[in-house]
């Protein structure tokens, strides 16, 4: 427990590893940055985003009910199905209070977070705040800064808003068991887009399937678009998105840190640091 005073959200995340050869980013999907795509072969495409998708599956979702059936509801609606994944007598995890109301509370600007999720497979959870809950994508490799990355981006159910602050141990049989570290958080501000010559509200957006808002988190900055390329309303299929950095003066080369490695904002610890200060007294299953 001690010793961890002189960690500050500033500490910077190691060096950034490549993406693994072999495992490419799913593509056959829109490219919002107009560049053109992968080489690889149709076959090689689509086994890569299977599997990609297959680990996003088993990383966090459980079933996909969660990102159906939200259009009209309330923000405290729409934390039926994040509860009802959990015990919270157990999980330490929130359960989220009544909705907050607008964006950023009390007039300010929207937040985001991502976490660093170390469950059955380790995976980023990237969320945004949209009415009074945070949407919320898994994504297995993680956003990167390079704009030629196309990081698969599986939505997952509401998170309340409190869930910004989570880091420790979900404990062993709980939903989502692991440890979760918060790597970056900070407010974004949505760019908006027009669609058949008018302005659509982020909300329109988000259920258009595009997104494109600017980060101003302590790791992750400038623009960013999160586009649906599979699932949607009325298919019956399961949702897939691309999380792609856009083409400004703060992409660059780094792509994603080590996920094993990388510090969280909020403490400076690694996952294991929060697993072996956390975990080991959370065991109790009353
Ligand atoms: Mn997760």
């Amino acid at each position: 427990m001690a010793g961890r005073a002189e960690h500050t959200g500033n500490t910077p995340d190691p060096p950034a590893t490549p993406d693994t050869p072999g495992t490419p980013d799913p593509p056959g999907a829109p490219d919002p940055t107009g560049s053109p795509g992968p080489t690889g072969t149709r076959e090689a495409e689509d086994k890569a985003a299977t599997k990609a998708e297959a680990e996003a599956e088993a990383a966090d979702t459980g079933d996909a009910k969660g990102t159906k059936a939200t259009k009209g509801s309330t923000a405290a609606d729409r934390l039926t199905v994040y509860r009802g994944k959990r015990h919270f007598g157990r999980t330490r995890e929130p359960a989220g209070g009544p909705a907050a109301g607008g964006p950023g509370g009390a007039g300010g600007a929207p937040r985001f977070v991502v976490q660093i999720h170390d469950a059955s497979t380790l995976h980023f959870d990237f969320r945004l705040e949209v009415d009074g809950v945070l949407k919320s994508w898994s994504v297995p490799k993680g956003p990167s800064t390079d704009p030629h990355d196309k990081r698969l981006a599986m939505p997952t159910e509401d998170h309340p808003l409190e869930y910004r602050g989570f880091e420790g141990v979900i404990p062993d049989g709980e939903y989502g068991a692991g440890t979760v570290i918060v790597w970056d958080e900070g407010s974004y501000h949505p760019l908006s887009r027009k669609r058949k010559g008018r302005t659509r509200s982020f909300q329109e957006s988000l259920a258009d399937g595009h997104i494109a808002f600017r980060l101003d988190g302590s790791k992750l900055h400038g623009g960013y678009a999160l586009t649906r390329f599979r699932g949607g309303p009325d298919s019956g299929e399961r949702e897939s998105w691309l999380l792609v950095k856009e083409q400004d003066d703060r992409a660059g080369r780094r792509g994603t840190p080590d996920a094993r490695r990388a510090r969280s904002v909020l403490s400076g610890r690694t996952l294991r640091q929060v697993a072996a200060e956390e975990g080991g007294g959370h065991r109790e299953r009353g």
